[in-house]
């Protein structure tokens, strides 16, 4: 196949349109772009390496180039698959971790026996004596032992 990006043949693989190099470059550079703070507009296309002018989009030079982009970075997100939008977000932002730590996801404490009843009394619609001393109650206590 010909790369419709850099005119250079290579070898497909699935469904990729474009060369490996190609892809690489774009997404790589794309990255660094997500990566800056300020999102402001680059210097030059992440695709073709044209200076940007006019184009509205801060880091493709034209529609077709932002088309070529979009493209990879779809295919890249498809690539990912199951838990895409997670990583996509976690490799866009912060790419291979050196620049930025991951963000450290709040951990739920642990909830005590205490804790637990009162959350089940909730959940089955009971205030806490009530469901201290409610049958059910004992049943799911036989359920969790
Ligand atoms: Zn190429
Ligand atoms: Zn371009």
């Amino acid at each position: 196949m010909i790369c419709p990006c850099c005119g250079r043949e290579f070898q497909a693989k699935g469904n990729g349109k474009y060369c490996e190099s190609c892809r690489h470059r774009i997404l790589d550079e794309y990255t660094k772009w997500r990566r800056m703070k300020t999102r402001k507009k680059l210097k030059k296309c992440i695709v073709c390496g044209r200076p940007l002018e006019h184009y509205t989009s801060p880091y493709v030079c034209s529609h077709e180039c932002g088309n070529i982009a979009r493209n990879i970075l779809h295919t890249e997100k498809q690539r990912l698959s199951r838990q895409a939008n997670k990583q996509w977000k976690e490799k866009m932002c912060y790419g291979n971790g050196k620049e930025q730590p991951a963000p450290r996801r709040k951990l739920k404490k642990p909830l005590s026996p205490l804790g637990l009843d009162i959350e089940q009394a909730k959940l089955h619609h009971m205030d806490y004596p009530t469901w201290m001393n409610s049958k059910e109650r004992k049943e799911w206590k036989a359920q969790c032992t």
